[in-house]
C-alpha cells in the first residue's frame, strides 16, 4: 500500500497551493493508494474527511503538523487541538497515553544549507538533537529538503534505531507522491496505520521522476 505521509490543503494549511478537490485526482495520477493529511495544526472533522473520502480507491488519514520547542513533529493518533507552540516533552505524554505516534518532520531542514563539510555537524552532534529523544520516528525522505539534510537524518534514524519514514511534505499538487512510504499491509483505519508503521512493515521511495 502505497502512502504519502505528509500532505497539506488549503484552506486550513494557509501556507499550501493545494486544494482538497485537486487532491484525489493528483493522488491517483501519483499512484498512491493512500495519503495523509497533516495540516499545521487544523484538524478536519470527521465528517469533512468523510465527504472528501468518498471516492473510492483512496484512503485519505488525518495526522497533524505540531510546531514544538524542538521543530515540527507529525502526529498520528493523537487527535487533539493543538495551539501555539508545544512542548515536546508534554506532547510526548499526551500522544503515548493516546497511543498515537510521533515523527520529527525534516529535522534537518536548513541546517546543512552550506554542505556538511562547512557546517561541521557531524552525526553524534545530530543525534544529540533533544527531539529524537521524544519520536518514535524520523522523516528521511521529505521533497522540500535538500539530499545532505535528508540523507543526515536517514543516518541519525538508523542509528538511535528509530523508524524512518518518508513523506512529501507537498504544498503544491506537483509534489504529491514524491517520497512515498510502502506499506507490507493495507491498513484502513489510523490505528492500524500506526501499528504498521512502529513494526516497521515498510519501506520508502522517491519518485523516479522527481
Ligand atoms: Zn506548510
Ligand atoms: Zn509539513
Amino acid at each position: 500500500m502505497r502512502i504519502d505521509l505528509h500532505i497539506h490543503t488549503r484552506p486550513r494549511s494557509a501556507c499550501s497551493a493545494i486544494y482538497p478537490s485537486e487532491l484525489l485526482k493528483e493522488a491517483r495520477r501519483a499512484g498512491l493508494d493512500g495519503l495523509c493529511l497533516t495540516e499545521h495544526q487544523r484538524l478536519w472533522t470527521s465528517q469533512e474527511l468523510e465527504e472528501i473520502s468518498r471516492e473510492r480507491g483512496l484512503r485519505i488519514f488525518q495526522g497533524n503538523e505540531i510546531t514544538t520547542n524542538q521543530g515540527d513533529v507529525l502526529v498520528f493518533g493523537y487527535e487533539e487541538n493543538v495551539k501555539g507552540v508545544v512542548m515536546i516533552h508534554e506532547l510526548r505524554k499526551e500522544v503515548e497515553k493516546a497511543g498515537g505516534l510521533m515523527i520529527a518532520a525534516h529535522p534537518f531542514r536548513g541546517f546543512l544549507l552550506f554542505g556538511i563539510t562547512q557546517l561541521r555537524m557531524d552525526l553524534e552532534q545530530a543525534c544529540r538533537r533533544t527531539v529524537f529523544q521524544y519520536v518514535d520516528a524520523v522523516e528521511v525522505l521529505n521533497c522540500k529538503v535538500t539530499d545532505p539534510e535528508n540523507e543526515m537524518a536517514r543516518q541519525v534514524a538508523e542509528r538511535l534505531g528509530l523508524l524512518g519514514v518518508a513523506g512529501s511534505d507537498a504544498h503544491r499538487l506537483d509534489e504529491i507522491g514524491r517520497c512515498i512510504t510502502i506499506l507490507e499491509r493495507d491498513v484502513s483505519t489510523e490505528r492500524e496505520l500506526i501499528e504498521e508503521l512502529r513494526a516497521g512493515r515498510f519501506t520508502t521511495e522517491v519518485c523516479s521522476s522527481w
